[in-house]
Order: structure tokens, then C-alpha cells, then sequence
């Protein structure tokens, strides 16, 4: 197709060439009206001369142009959009597919409309620019991720979304088996026993950009139901190379992709939790000289976490509320190996090895050295108070730490999160081209929603009003 794409009408002045976008906006002036014309690598006026076309198309329309690209008179440059400084002369204007007047305008930055008017509208929501501008940057910075790991020997894995839970502290979403009825797969909330067992296969590096799924109420920086984590994990490894080739993944990246956003203190910061609860109140301190500058960037990482916490009733996961102990991270982060001997004494002061990579006070993203050692596993079980049928679910780690388990670790960095912090966004959801309201509701569709009857009665389900 002859298509010039608006970002390249630049080398085409004098020629007549032919356009495709959407009509982004029109001023009429009496004779002569402008069009803007608007492809997804920018926009370029077109001049409507006699205006034959002004009145037959509307905004949104999706039309191809042919015309004859010019330089503007001087006074009328416009220096704010990359193509200022031409217009198109339209010869021919065809209407492809005409629009509706859409529900809300998209010229603005969108903040100020509903969100569950922008969400269920959702293409048209990612047509604003700046929403455009995000969803491009994401996946500038998948690309420079998965350039940067394979470069370094890294292999990128996938792992099963239906699968048996992955306790990370939340509820699992379940799905109901039709082939074996009355039972259910859970959807992974991380990776993390898949990687582990990877490292037990001998690949020795993965990564995948993963899909977790947790069923924990939304928050302005947690999405509901679904998000994505950078999930990596290296055998042979000590904490200190999980920490230094995460600080380099995300300085490059940052001076890559990001180059006006300033780190502020390299190597980061190292804070041992005790220190962090002592200094900050937090265990995820903003190190930000000045909290109003978008573009400074506090990264540090808090360490030495106690492998344990009291366990409470939120923990119903752990030995049913009913134990002492729950794991901090989580029941694979092994304990400092200065504080094993603590485990039969004093578990509440054994350090863990976990690291946690915090940015402007969030939690990006958390990790930990495993345990490869089935004693030390089979001992972490005992005291999370794990019943014989709770370690019964967790056999294929116990039986897997039979067969030669390389010392491994790794980290799992949120990209959403990374990105709406990095950005200054008020919402992890205005990084994500389809988010989920609270409530649950997903973008664009209709779901949650009933299943039919025959759906029902093939899995042997019956639904119990409340
Ligand atoms: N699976 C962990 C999490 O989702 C991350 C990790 O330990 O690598 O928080």
C-alpha cells in the first residue's frame, strides 16, 4: 500500500502522497477549513481549499487523503507538533468509515471525566494522547527488558494459568474443571513455584513478563484481579547479584527510555528493615528531596526483613489462623544463614533473605534467595502450621528438593506499578490499556456475568442465591 505515515510526511514536500488516520479535529474558516488528520505516529494539518470536504466529515471519521505536502507560510508555523511546519493540500478525501460523536472529549488528558464512562468506553479513552503516550512507553519498556535479560543469557519462559494456588497472601480466583467436575484449577498469583522448579530443570536464568492474579480489593495503586510482574529467577546466585542486576535493568532503562527523569542517589540506598521501621515508620521510605518533582526517582531497597510474622487472621492461608507464625514474603524465602539455628529457638528474630525494590515510596517489587534445602523447607511448613493435608499441596516442591537443587533467587518487579510511580500517574490504571474497576468490572465487556444453565449443569455447578 502506498501509505505514508504522518511522522515521514516531512521528507515528502512537493510530492502528492496519500494519508490514512482519523480526523482530529476541524476549523472551519468560511472557504477554507483545516483538517487534522491523526495516525498513530502523529498529526499533520490538512487544508480543505473551497472546502468541499469540511461538512461531509466529522471528527473521529477514518478517512484517506491523498493531497500535496507544502511548507507553511512562515507566520502560521505551529513549533508545539513535529509537523508544524507543513500542512497537506487535500486533492481527494475519502471516508473509510464514518464516527459517532464520541461520549466524551478526547482532546483533554481525560482525568476529569468518570471513569467507568472512560473504561467502558476504552478505545476511545486510549485515544487521548496521553493515554496513547503510556501505553507506547510500556511497551518500550517490555522491549528494552526483554532485550536487556536475553543479552545476558537470560531465557524467557511461560508457565500455566490454569494451575493449583501460589500462596502470595491473597485469594485465589478459581475455575471450575469440566473434565474432572467438583473440581478447580486456581489461577497463579505469581509464578513463583513454576520458576523455582525451572531453576530445579537447569535453566538457570528466566524471566517472564508474568500474569498474576490476586483477588484483593483494587487500591490506587493495585489493580484488580490481574497485573503484570517482571518475574526473574537465577541459580548459582547470591542476594547481591539479584540486587546488582536489578539496579542496572532499571538505571539503563531509566536512562534509556526516560531521560529526562533523574535517579537520585546511585548505587541505591540499602535500608535494613529495622532501620526503615525506625527512621520512616514504613517498610517502603520516599527518599525524594522534593516530593513535587516529577522527574527525581528515590530507588532503595529494604533488606533483612524478618523471615516471620505473628500470625493473625488474615493469614487464613497459614496453618488456619491457628499457628504462631506467618511468612513475612513468603513460605520459599530462606532464612539468613546466621539464623538458622534460630529457627528452633527464636523464629521470630531469624532474618530472611528477601529484598524488596522500593521507588518514591512504593513497593515495585519484592524477591528473596530460596530455600533449596527439603529440611529447611519441611521446617518452614512446621511452623507456618501447616496441617499434613496443607503440606500435601505443596509435595511436588517437597518431592522436586529430592533431585539436585541448585541454590537459586530472584525478584518480581511490577511493570504497571514501576511505570505509574515512575510517571506520577494518580492511578496504577492509567497505565493499563484495560483495567478493572473496583467491583470488579473489566473494560469494554460485560463481565463478570451469569453462566448459562448447560454451563452449569456440565460442570456439575449450582449456584446458591444469597
Ligand atoms: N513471587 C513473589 C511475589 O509475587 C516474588 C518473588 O519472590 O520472586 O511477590
Amino acid at each position: 500500500m502506498d501509505r505514508v505515515l504522518i511522522k515521514d510526511t516531512l521528507n515528502h514536500i512537493g510530492k502528492s502522497i496519500t494519508l490514512f488516520g482519523w480526523v482530529n479535529s476541524i476549523r472551519k474558516h468560511g472557504k477554507i477549513a483545516f483538517i487534522d488528520l491523526r495516525d498513530i505516529t502523529g498529526i499533520i494539518q490538512m487544508v480543505d481549499i473551497g472546502s468541499k470536504y469540511q461538512n461531509k466529515v466529522g471528527a473521529e471519521y477514518v478517512v484517506k487523503v491523498k493531497g500535496k505536502i507544502k511548507n507553511r507560510p512562515e507566520k502560521l508555523i505551529n513549533p508545539k507538533i513535529p509537523t508544524g511546519t507543513i500542512e497537506l493540500e487535500i486533492e481527494n478525501l475519502e471516508i473509510i468509515s464514518p464516527s459517532l460523536v464520541p461520549p466524551f472529549p478526547l482532546d483533554t488528558d481525560g482525568y476529569e471525566i468518570n471513569e467507568e464512562t472512560r473504561i467502558k468506553y476504552r478505545y476511545l479513552d486510549l485515544r487521548r494522547q496521553r493515554m496513547k503516550n503510556n501505553i507506547i512507553l510500556k511497551s518500550r519498556i517490555f522491549t528494552f527488558i526483554r532485550n536487556f535479560l536475553v543479552n545476558r543469557g537470560f531465557y524467557e519462559i511461560e508457565t500455566p494459568i490454569l494451575t493449583k494456588t501460589t500462596p502470595e497472601g491473597a485469594r485465589d480466583f478459581i475455575v471450575p474443571s469440566r473434565l474432572q467436575p467438583g473440581k478447580f484449577y486456581a489461577l497463579p498469583q505469581s509464578p513463583q513455584q513454576y520458576k523455582q522448579l525451572l531453576m530445579v530443570a537447569g535453566f538457570e536464568k528466566y524471566f517472564q513478563i508474568a500474569r498474576c492474579f490476586r483477588d484483593e480489593d483494587p487500591r490506587h495503586d493495585r489493580a484488580y484481579g490481574e497485573f503484570n510482574q517482571l518475574d526473574m529467577e537465577m541459580s548459582f546466585v547470591t542476594q547481591e547479584d539479584i540486587l546488582q542486576i536489578s539496579e542496572e535493568l532499571f538505571t539503563r532503562l531509566i536512562e534509556t527510555i526516560f531521560p529526562e527523569k533523574k535517579i537520585k542517589q546511585k548505587p541505591w540506598p540499602r535500608i535494613s528493615h529495622h532501620e526503615a521501621i525506625k527512621n520512616y515508620n514504613t517498610d517502603k521510605p520516599d527518599l525524594r528531596a522534593d516530593k513535587k518533582d516529577k522527574n527525581e526517582l528515590a530507588f532503595s531497597w529494604t533488606i533483612d526483613f524478618p523471615l516471620f510474622k505473628k500470625q493473625s487472621q488474615d493469614d487464613y492461608f497459614y496453618g488456619s489462623g491457628k499457628a504462631k507464625f506467618a511468612p513475612s514474603h513468603h513460605m520459599f524465602t530462606a532464612p539468613h544463614p546466621d539464623d538458622i539455628k534460630l529457627l528452633d529457638t527464636d523464629p521470630l528474630k531469624v532474618r530472611g533473605l528477601q529484598h524488596d525494590l522500593v521507588l518514591n515510596g512504593y513497593e515495585i517489587g519484592g524477591g528473596s534467595v530460596r530455600i533449596h534445602q527439603l529440611e529447611i523447607q519441611e521446617r518452614v511448613f512446621d511452623l507456618i502450621g501447616f496441617t499434613k493435608e496443607q503440606k500435601g499441596q505443596f509435595e511436588h516442591m517437597l518431592n522436586a528438593f529430592k533431585y539436585g537443587v541448585p541454590p537459586h533467587g530472584g525478584i518480581a518487579p511490577g511493570l504497571d506499578r514501576f511505570l505509574f510511580v515512575a510517571l506520577g500517574e494518580p492511578s496504577i490504571r492509567e497505565v493499563m490499556a484495560y483495567p478493572s474497576l473496583s467491583g470488579g468490572q473489566i473494560s469494554v465487556m460485560d463481565a463478570p456475568n451469569y453462566a448459562t444453565d448447560s454451563q452449569l449443569k456440565e460442570l456439575g455447578i449450582a449456584v446458591v442465591k444469597k
